[in-house]
């Protein structure tokens, strides 16, 4: 069976994007919308030749009336028990916030092979300065990435690819 990669973080940083970009069609619905019904979130995905099955896992339902933090935590759990590869994705214009440490927190007691990645960075001669707080979740250095223009995801899957 193809191994599988789940991409986790909170609402908004650009899970269902980088989805997107990795499976070269767009099948995860990109919104701000929490609660939204969203049909796909597995596709089958290739990278130097070796296949896996791609999770967005923002869009795993949760009932629509808990709390964002409770959808996150649940979608991170989700991750834990059925990835065999976690991508914890964060937004570098934003910087560090309490849901990514609540979400790194969870993550941290998986066994899993986890690799931070810190999305939006759209210009590598502009780098956030918030970049180095993510240090602080303990994943080591975050790869950095913009997966709205597809920058350095090769670098990324390279990294997903050797875990397997
Ligand atoms: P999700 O909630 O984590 O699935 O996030 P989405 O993929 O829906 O993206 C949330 C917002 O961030 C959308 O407006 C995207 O267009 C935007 N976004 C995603 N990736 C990038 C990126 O690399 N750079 C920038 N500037 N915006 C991005
Ligand atoms: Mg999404």
């Amino acid at each position: 069976d193809n191994p599988i990669v789940a991409i986790v973080g909170r609402p908004n940083v650009g899970k269902s994007t980088l989805f997107n970009k990795i499976v070269g069609k767009r099948i995860s619905i990109v919104d701000n919308l929490p609660g939204v019904t969203r049909d796909r979130i597995y596709a089958d995905a290739e990278w130097l030749n070796r296949g896996f099955t791609l999770i967005d896992t923002g869009g795993i339902e949760v009932d629509v009336k808990n709390e964002i933090h409770q959808q996150v935590k649940y979608q991170a759990e989700v991750a834990i028990n059925t990835a065999d590869v976690i991508i914890f994705l964060v937004d570098a214009k934003e910087g560090l916030t309490p849901s990514d440490q609540e979400v790194a927190e969870l993550l941290r007691r998986s066994a899993k092979p986890i690799i931070l990645a810190a999305n939006k960075v759209d210009n590598f001669n502009d780098i956030p300065e918030g970049i180095y707080d993510f240090f602080a979740l303990g994943f080591g250095e975050p790869v950095m990435i913009s997966s709205a223009l597809g920058l350095n995801i090769g670098d990324l899957l390279d990294r997903v690819v050797e875990r397997f």
